[in-house]
């Protein structure tokens, strides 16, 4: 069944999505650490980007009005949203506002916005606000302008200061994302100017509410790959990148900070909402070349008509083929569905990145019947008990929700692949 056909019968099949999440694969440049799908500004002409901007429109609009009942969250990222030219940046606004206005809230209830420094001008600042976003990304990643070079980012120290400022005085709340575990060049190369804990801190003292500190991950084929293989930059270490969180984490900490992610801090009140679901493993659906839904199944007889054979979530997949996508988004759009087992250790690995942790009540109501275990009551599921056993210092079970402590998150990845291992026994 294509997708095409899937949208025209498949609504009721599935939960329904309320986070809408629209991909824009331009920037300015490509950093050199970049795996996304994303196209530096000589790649395309603005003919193409606002011709992108109408097609991604007609995309959401379709998608939503297939899937959805009401938007709550709406999140637009890419690549650099603000890369586009004014004229298509305001298409894609109203576009998202009239959407909405379709299904139910105009504006969301939140709207998020990506940005890089070197293209938030004040113009798009102020279509921003009258269109109702209420929320800016910013990828600042750092203030030293040798990590800033290192990273091939296309701004500068001055650059950042001055976006900052900007999106301070906007009146929207602002998230800026820092990165960590940098790589250094092997030869020279002073202590960077800012570390981590005062960047941080000196973000969270001027009126960001929100912090997204991402290790930087070095991606096959990237510019910072073939650096580190010619010995010209090192790897960092992951006991300094650690320790580097830590102060960070314990500087914002003081400044009210709660560390709600494994990668995010936020006041109380200024967590991202639309990333929710993401972590909840509720529906939400992706528009763009690049983007990716997934759609909860909510009733399996439905879902078996469509094809699911089992399957308990459905994840669409738009490519990342810019052309094909234009050309025919439904074409270019795969479809996969994803097993009982396969879902369940979805839901708990995105569960256990939060401080909230995993929702034992709605894991056992999915998957209980699979596990034998059909009334869990929000108790962890027997299957889990021999990871669970093995980090019983870090796990904590708790008013329906199994959770894991701050240094739990810092060691999530061996204890997923415990908690995967312990599911082989999944028939
Ligand atoms: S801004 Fe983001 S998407 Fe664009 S090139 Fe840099 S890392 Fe990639």
């Amino acid at each position: 069944m294509t997708f095409a056909d899937l949208r025209g019968r498949g609504a009721g099949a599935f939960e329904p999505p309320r986070a809408l999440y629209l991909h824009v694969p331009f920037c300015s440049t490509r950093c050199a650490y970049c795996d996304f799908h994303s196209f530096g500004a000589g790649a395309s002409s603005p003919a193409q980007r606002a011709a992108y901007a109408d097609a991604l429109v007609v995309r959401a609009g379709e998608l939503v009005d297939a899937f959805s009942d009401r938007v709550d969250t709406v999140f637009i990222g890419g690549g650099t949203p603000t890369a586009l030219e004014d004229e298509a940046f305001g298409t894609l606004l109203a576009g998202v506002a009239a959407i909405c206005a379709r299904k139910g809230h105009s504006p969301p209830l939140e709207w998020s916005v990506e940005a890089n420094p070197e293209s938030l001008t004040p113009a798009k600042l102020s279509m921003m606000a009258a269109a109702g976003v209420t929320r800016l990304s910013i990828g600042v990643q750092s203030m030293d302008d040798a990590e800033l070079r290192t990273l091939g980012r296309g701004a500068r120290h001055a650059d950042n200061m001055r976006a900052m400022e900007l999106a301070l005085r906007s009146g929207l709340a602002v998230s800026a994302d820092l990165m960590t575990a940098l790589p250094r060049p092997t030869s020279g190369g002073a202590a960077p100017a800012s570390s981590l804990e005062a960047t941080a801190l000196a973000l969270a003292a001027s009126g960001v509410g929100h912090l997204s500190i991402y290790d930087l991950v070095v991606e096959e084929g990237t510019r910072v790959a073939e650096l580190l293989e010619r010995g010209e930059l090192r790897r960092a270490d992951e006991d300094s990148s650690l320790r580097e969180r830590t102060a960070a984490e314990a500087a914002l900490k003081r400044l009210g900070f709660g560390r709600y992610e494994v990668s995010n801090y936020a006041l109380p009140g200024s967590e991202c909402a639309h990333n929710q679901a993401y972590w909840s493993m509720r529906s939400y659906l992706g528009a763009g070349s690049g983007a990716v839904s997934t759609l909860i199944v909510a009733d399996s007889a439905a879902a078996s008509a469509l094809g699911a054979r089992g399957g308990l979530s459905l994840r669409v997949e738009e490519g990342r083929n810019l052309g094909a996508w234009l050309e025919d988004p439904d074409a270019a759009a795969e479809t996969t569905w994803i097993s009982a087992k396969d879902s369940a250790f979805e839901m708990a690995m995105m569960g256990l990145r939060t401080a909230r942790g995993l929702d034992l009540r709605r894991f056992g109501a999915r998957f209980g019947a699979f596990l034998g275990e059909a009334e869990p009551g929000g108790k962890a599921p027997r299957l889990f008990a021999p990871a669970i056993e093995r980090w019983k210092d870090r796990f904590t079970e708790a008013d329906g929700f199994l959770r894991l402590d701050g240094e739990g998150l810092d060691l999530l990845n061996p204890i997923l692949v415990d908690l995967l291992s312990a599911m082989d026994s999944w028939a």
